[in-house]
């Protein structure tokens, strides 16, 4: 059997559905969305990620504050159907074989794209290889290095078993992928019948590679020591041949691997890009901005609306402009309604006795210190007399910390504990489990997004472009996408003190002052007086920043600049 499928994509994580807890952020999200996107554009793609039995874990949250974590059970053939093919890798000298499962994710148009999930749960392998990806992020710097090594090395052998001879691109979603262009030298050398890897083969192979890079900060990028990797991965001939291309001082930088044998490599939004040519000076960089998929992102009532008045926005992202002509009274009712499903999740969920009718701010995502959940409590004598004075808020939050991150629990624990501090003036939720279900609840349920991350750690960021297809505007730090999305009062607000260079020092007090700032004097006075001018932002927001942060426009631009070029 030869299968057709032109581009192989390569994620440690993808966000399909909450019903497969198989992703974590925004990276698993991404990938989810560019799947879907390459089925609704009929872009002949097939995608491989790892199955992990126990998903990422589900929330609670105790009296305290603290999380907890728990194995979400989920039944993999509820969902995937199980492959005869098997295929193996040698880790530590042991033969670990593994199996895939397959997911369909169906176009638009009706055409589709499979995912395959590989699985080492199999009765050959022992029962320490056996869990090798049963957890996504989980384990030791070795189980992470199992997992990727079963991603690269595995994911290429697993394509070649169920027929995809025909692949003639690999692109790999962030560095954990790296190992497959490892694979490709090996193949390279089997086919051609070379005894060891010259120029000629290293061009065959980076001319099949493109890599996208998301971590703009040098340590957030995978690395091994290099002795864990000989003694893991054994004698794998194209590795030892190769190794000096990317290890420094007896470290392997998967990041290198990629950057090195990639003959297209690109950031996730244009100042992502320009962070990564300075971090990593001597590549040809460009930038891709992030864009999300509409149909899975959008509210119903918003669907029903759009529909209604732009019956082609499906198929054709980039109809969303005419959103400028959808009456202002219907968008008003549409997102009226997706707050009321907002505000009773959260009453039903955590008897918090909101109300509809007030200004409602939302902040989720991972629970992770440059985030900064907190920025917006840094003066809480300022808070609770702007919502004297200005005019009542409410505020909802989620997400979940990694569960080897210590500071991003803690900070869920400040969260509560300024919900304690504020409560009889300022309502606030905090939200136990954040999946792509709750995201989409939250989002599209919020009047107002609220963004802080600490530039420049925000590649692209997502959520607000999420907000945007709801007619919810962002309030925002400029960093990542907001950089490109942001029209100060026309697509929503920036946070932080206007007029500086960027690098120049900028302190949290006066970040904190900016955002208070622009709730007082322009957010809730406009929400609570001039409907009229908030609707017109609302409209802005889906007519210039839907029309444009969609992940088809992003699709297009990968398929002109990367794939086919
Ligand atoms: C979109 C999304 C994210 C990414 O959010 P950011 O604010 O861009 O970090 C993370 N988690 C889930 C579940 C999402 O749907």
């Amino acid at each position: 059997m030869n299968v057709k499928s032109t581009i192989a994509y390569f994620s440690m994580e993808i966000g399909l559905s909450t019903k497969i807890p198989t992703y974590s952020g925004g990276l698993g999200v991404l990938a989810g969305d560019t799947i879907r996107a390459a089925a609704d554009l009929n872009v002949p793609m097939v995608a491989m990620t790892l199955l992990y039995r126990k998903g990422h874990f589900q929330q609670k949250i105790d009296e305290h504050g603290r999380q907890q974590e728990h194995p979400v059970r989920w039944e993999v053939d509820e969902f995937l159907t199980g492959m005869p093919q098997r295929a193996s890798v040698i880790i530590e000298g042991r033969e670990v074989y593994f199996r895939s499962w397959r997911y369909d994710v169906s176009g638009v148009g009706g055409f589709s794209v499979p995912v395959y999930f590989l699985d080492a749960d199999l009765p050959e392998n022992s029962n320490n290889d056996r869990v090798l990806t049963d957890c996504l992020y989980g384990g030791d710097q070795r189980y992470r290095l199992c997992q990727e090594i079963i991603l690269g090395f595995g994911g290429v052998r697993m394509l070649r078993e169920l027929g995809y001879n025909d692949i003639k691109l690999f692109h790999m979603n962030e560095g954990h992928a790296s190992f497959i262009t490892v694979e490709l030298l090996n193949e390279e050398m089997r086919t051609s019948e070379r005894t060891s890897i010259d120029q000629d083969t290293i061009e065959l192979v980076r001319d099949r590679c493109i890599f996208t890079t998301h971590t703009p900060v040098p340590a957030g990028h995978d690395k091994y020591p290099m002795d864990l990797v000989e003694q893991v991965l054994g004698d794998n001939q194209a590795f030892k041949e190769i190794k000096y291309i990317f290890h420094y001082e007896g470290v392997l930088n998967m990041t290198y691997l990629a950057l090195n044998l990639s003959r297209y490599i690109n950031g996730v939004a244009k100042s992502h890009g320009e962070v990564s040519r300075m971090m990593f000076s001597g590549y040809d960089i460009e930038a891709i901005t992030n864009g999300v998929h509409a149909t899975t992102w959008v509210s119903e009532p918003f669907q029903e609306l759009y529909d209604q008045y732009i019956p082609e926005w499906r198929q054709n992202n980039f109809a969303l402009r005419y959103a400028l002509s959808i009456p202002q009274q219907d968008i008003w009712l549409a997102h009226a309604e997706a707050k009321k499903s907002l505000i009773r999740y959260v009453n039903q969920s955590t008897g918090s006795g909101m109300d509809e009718h007030i200004l409602t701010i939302g902040f989720a995502r991972r629970a992770t210190v440059y985030k900064r959940a907190n920025l917006v409590f840094l003066d809480m004598e300022r808070l609770r007399q702007i919502a004297r004075e200005a005019g009542p808020v409410q505020l909802v939050f989620a997400g979940k910390a990694h569960p080897q991150d210590e500071e991003g629990k803690e900070l869920i624990k400040r969260i509560l504990y300024y919900r304690e501090k504020l409560g009889n003036v300022i309502k606030i939720a905090y939200l136990e489990n954040y999946t792509m279900d709750l995201a989409k609840l939250v989002i599209a349920g919020c009047d107002v997004w609220l963004n802080t991350p600490k530039p420049p750690l925000e590649a692209s960021g997502t959520s607000g472009m999420k907000a945007a297809f709801n007619g919810v505007p962002s309030l925002s730090v400029l960093d990542g996408w907001w950089i490109e999305g942001h029209l100060e009062g026309i697509t929503g607000w920036a946070i932080g003190p206007q007029g500086r260079k960027r690098g120049e020092e900028v302190t949290e007090a006066e970040e904190a002052q900016s955002l208070y700032d622009k709730l007082s004097n322009d957010i809730i006075p406009l929400f609570y007086n001039d409907r009229e001018r908030f609707i017109s932002v609302m409209r802005h927001c889906i007519a210039i920043n839907g029309s444009f942060f969609n992940v088809h426009r992003m699709m297009q631009e990968y398929v002109l600049n990367a794939y086919f070029h």
